[in-house]
């Protein structure tokens, strides 16, 4: 009897030709992300599922813990390999729920693999009457206290009872590379988040006002970068000095004006970034109406100055929504402390909230916008983060 997790695959069924892609692309992230506890030869699959078979009891907590930051995974169980035989499968359940208070129970059997004699309803109701009478309890197929999955896959079979939520969407790397606009607030790590769950690859790109603003809000947003990268397993962060271009910008250009232009010096810049990337378009952490600045509006304004596609993935949510997600992906503590913003930093008291694309561009005719973008791409810095080391992931749950 092995101790395993099994894994079962989000979405992917749909997928139809792009299947064997994208499993194989699960199964390589599943193996990067768990590398330092396991050998790739512990990890197999098929049917939708992953299986990895655990070797030592000590790193399950962990080794969970990395299975629920995968994109691609609807449901992870933890439990045993056995022999399909309906006696083995009793006897197992039974093991599994002896110190466990309950007063209602469900078998939940699936049998991809249609060799096995007795179909799933028969398997469910066999063990089903067989723990009822053994434990004194009810079944209830809604609303169990306790359930017990059986899966019968390749000739063997699968059961367990605990098992969590995945993230679902689709494996990183599926889907090509964006380059997310990262500030150190709440909105652009959750925007990076939902477009890695779509199976993108993020890198980030930060503006600082250094050495005008202190270090503080870059580590802010690097401590984010770090928690982003748990779900991608290393993650780019490019660091771009702003305060020139800014003062550039303040000296140059009415003041309500001075936010659009910012931002779209910000997508111009990321967008170099994004061509020396071989990225496929810009993520933004925008909500439609949020701030003065993010009019519909200013949107199409700021958007003109960019040529690949900008990705607002929060343009139509609420705060507590962006809050409430920040928490789940464990950004939020990080996101409320409270930091020197290159954009509060010089920005103007009454920001136009309609503004006028001619005027944009007659402001932005005074500047010499290659030597600006040359300049920054010059002076940036990179820097990359990587999963958490085995002993050391304290993220939220
Ligand atoms: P956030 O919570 O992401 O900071 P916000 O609600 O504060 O967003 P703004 O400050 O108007 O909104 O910024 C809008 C978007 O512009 C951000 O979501 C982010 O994608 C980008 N952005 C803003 N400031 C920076 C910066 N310093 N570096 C990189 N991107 C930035
Ligand atoms: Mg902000």
């Amino acid at each position: 009897m092995e101790r395993v997790i099994i894994a079962h695959h989000h979405e992917i069924t749909l997928k139809g030709e792009n299947r064997g892609f994208f499993e194989r692309q699960l199964q390589q992230n599943i193996r990067r992300s768990l590398g330092d506890f396991l050998p790739a030869t512990s990890i197999g699959g098929g049917y939708g599922r992953s299986i990895i078979y655990l070797p030592s009891r000590g790193d399950e907590k962990r080794i969970l813990e990395r299975m629920t930051r995968i994109f691609g995974l609807a449901n992870v169980g933890i439990g045993y390999k056995i022999p399909q035989d309906i006696q083995t499968f009793c006897e197992i359940a039974e093991s599994l729920l002896l110190d466990r208070k309950f007063e209602t129970l469900k078998v939940d059997t699936r049998r991809p693999d249609k060799r096995f004699p007795y179909s799933s309803m028969e398997v469910n109701r066999q063990v089903g009457e067989y723990l009822c009478n053994r434990f004194g309890v009810r079944a209830n197929l809604s609303h169990p206290d306790e359930t017990i999955f059986i899966e019968l896959v390749d000739g063997v079979a699968y059961i367990y009872r605990t098992r969590l939520a995945g993230l679902g969407g689709l494996p990183v790397g599926v889907s090509g590379k964006l380059v997310a606009l990262l500030s150190a607030g709440f909105d652009s790590p959750v925007a990076s988040w939902m477009m890695m769950r779509r199976g993108a690859i993020i890198h980030g790109v930060h503006f600082h006002s250094m050495p005008y603003t202190g270090v503080a809000s870059v580590d802010q947003v690097r401590q984010l970068a770090r928690v982003l990268a748990q779900y991608q397993m290393r993650m780019k962060l490019y660091l771009v000095p702003f305060a020139d271009v800014q003062q550039e910008i303040v000296l140059h250009s009415p003041p309500p004006l001075r936010i659009v232009l910012y931002r779209r010096m910000m997508l111009r810049i990321a967008e170099s970034i994004a061509v020396r990337e071989k990225a496929e378009g810009l993520v933004t952490g925008e909500s439609v109406g949020q701030v003065a600045s993010q009019t519909l509006r200013n949107i199409r304004v700021i958007d003109e100055a960019a040529t690949f596609p900008i990705l607002r993935p929060l343009s139509g949510t609420d705060k507590e929504e962006i809050i409430a997600l920040a928490r789940k992906i464990g950004t939020h503590d990080i996101s409320r402390e409270p930091y020197d913003d290159c954009c509060s930093f010089l920005a103007p008291r009454n920001p136009e909230t309609k503004a006028d694309i001619h005027l944009v561009r007659q402001a932005e005719g005074l500047f010499d916008i290659p030597a600006i973008l040359a300049k920054a791409i010059d002076q940036l810095r990179v820097e990359e983060f990587f999963l958490s080391p085995a002993s050391q992931t304290e993220l939220a749950e």
